[in-house]
């Protein structure tokens, strides 16, 4: 095989990926990585082991990638390995913590529209221009606001001012709330499948799994 390699010997792809791999499990013992991954995500921290690896061997980063996105088995050992760094304790405490403020953050944006209230300078010099247009006309119209979100909205604010421990855990089985689900709707009281519980829909779909989308 000669992808990526311009001229010379062809590359040695079963090395490079082995040596891939024990690089992605080296990172599990250290910890320089997760602020990055914490951040930004898991894929820059990806990218700068494939520079190290795929440099020296004379190939490039792309062609490693165009190499496991077609061969399903190694494109395998890299997911499993970029999963479980994304499981890192560490990480996932800071992911948390990130995804807490963010969520304080849009929970007071969000209460000031459905209040109706003009938020005040602090909020709208957090928010870009469209934003801030968009909060104002809806604190005008009153159009966006909604009499069973609000209360929602209220009592997540109110856990993360009282008990911010509490706030992204699930009221019903105490599990903690997927953070996807939290980006999402970040007045969540419950789990997905608890959430449905309460709705009384049938429990059919499983539980997103948080899945490395590199490739
Ligand atoms: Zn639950």
């Amino acid at each position: 095989m000669t992808i990526g390699s311009k001229e010379g010997p062809p590359a040695p792809w079963p090395d490079i990926h082995k040596t891939v791999l024990s690089t992605l499990d080296a990172l599990a013992s250290s910890t320089g990585w997760i602020p990055t991954a914490a951040t930004v995500g898991i894929e820059p921290v990806f990218e700068r082991v494939l520079q190290q690896v795929c440099q020296p061997q004379g190939v490039t980063p792309e062609a490693y990638i165009d190499l496991i996105t077609r061969d399903a088995g190694m494109r395998r050992d890299v997911q499993r390995r970029l999963a479980r760094l994304m499981e890192n304790p560490a990480l996932v405490t800071m992911r948390r913590e990130a995804q807490r403020r963010e969520a304080e953050h849009q929970l007071h944006v969000l209460h000031y529209v459905l209040s109706g209230q003009q938020p005040p300078e602090w909020v709208l010099s957090t928010i870009d221009e469209e934003q801030q247009q968009q909060l104002q006309d809806a604190a005008e119209s009153g159009e966006e606001r909604d009499p069973v979100l609000l209360p929602r909205v209220q009592r997540a604010l109110q856990k993360l001012a009282t008990d911010p421990t509490k706030y992204g855990q699930c009221e019903d089985c105490g599990n903690a709330i997927l953070l996807e689900r939290l980006q999402l709707v970040p007045w969540a009281e419950c789990c997905a499948a608890c959430q449905r519980k309460r709705e009384g829909v049938p429990d059919v779909e499983p539980e997103p799994q948080v899945a490395v989308t590199y490739f």
